[in-house]
């Protein structure tokens, strides 16, 4: 498992970051990317002391394509040959029907959960297939499967990253690299408080009542779907809190 080298968008909080640490714990070498750098950094820190890996922060907005460019380019040596990306960066903005909707919550959702995770897959992909080695975890939802009410927007993106996923599989699996989609339900993080703008309170209803998944649920099957055998890939995994059998549908104690 040594000297194996993971880079992971969306690593300041949530799933990404509880990913960091279960790689770092399993010595994976680290490139940790996000736009608050303040939290990068300590991660970082704090991996490379704690489990004596080395890791390097990644600050860019994976919503415009030259600050990603920009921030791999300036990577030291050591982080150019990477085996694991995790696709992870995304965002639900807002909850209502279509015709209600805020085209900026649209816009920030489209950018960031599919043309994010294109720009960052365009950049890294090359080397892996040149390399012939490589595996990929987009990080879609149980909202790329199905629609939920209101979900509209956010739903359409994570079907993109589904047929985003299955359509990298095709092209990647030939040189070989493996390509794995994760699709959660509900999972404990601030997924919700940006969901809501900041409204804790409201984000905070989402978790009652019954046991959400937590970040550390995601990050165990990711590190499940990499150390596989190279013969074995791991095409999709679905997750969902065993009382949310469907979105939609969460079975609350009262
Ligand atoms: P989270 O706690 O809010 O973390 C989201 C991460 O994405 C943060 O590190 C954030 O970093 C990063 N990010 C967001 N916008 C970005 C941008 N424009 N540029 C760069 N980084 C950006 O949420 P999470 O639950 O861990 O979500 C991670 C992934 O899981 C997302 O793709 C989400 O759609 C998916 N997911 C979540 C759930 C759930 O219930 N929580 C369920 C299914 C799927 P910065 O703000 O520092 O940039």
């Amino acid at each position: 498992m040594m000297n194996k080298l993971a880079f992971i968008t969306g690593a300041s909080a949530g799933i990404g970051e509880a990913t960091a640490r279960l790689l770092a714990s399993n010595g994976y070498n680290l490139i940790l990317a996000a736009r608050r750098k303040d939290r990068v950094d300590a991660l970082c820190q704090e991996l490379s002391a704690t489990f004596g890996v080395k890791t390097a922060p990644c600050i860019f907005d994976v919503r415009f394509k030259e600050q990603v460019f920009n921030a791999i380019d300036s990577l030291p040596d050591w982080c150019k040959e990477i085996d694991v990306l995790v696709n992870n960066a995304g965002l639900a903005s807002g909850l209502s029907t279509l015709d209600k909707g805020n085209l900026d919550d649209w816009e920030n959702m489209i950018d960031t959960n599919v043309k994010g995770l294109l720009f960052v897959t365009r950049k890294l992909s090359p080397g892996m297939l040149e390399r012939g080695k490589g595996h990929i975890i987009n990080i879609a939802s149980i909202a790329g499967k199905e629609v939920y009410a209101n979900g509209n927007v956010y739903c359409a993106t994570k079907f993109a990253v589904d047929a985003l996923n299955k359509g990298m599989r095709i092209e990647f699996s030939a040189a070989p690299v493996k390509v794995t989609g994760i699709y959660p339900g509900a999972v404990e993080t601030e997924f919700s408080i940006v969901r809501f703008h900041g409204d804790e309170e409201r984000a905070k209803k989402i978790y009652e009542g019954y046991d959400s998944l937590l970040a550390i649920d995601i990050a165990d099957a990711i590190l499940y779907a990499i150390t596989r055998p190279a013969h074995v890939n791991i095409n999709e995994l679905i997750i969902m809190p065993t009382a949310q059998p469907m979105p939609g549908i969460i079975h609350k104690k009262s």
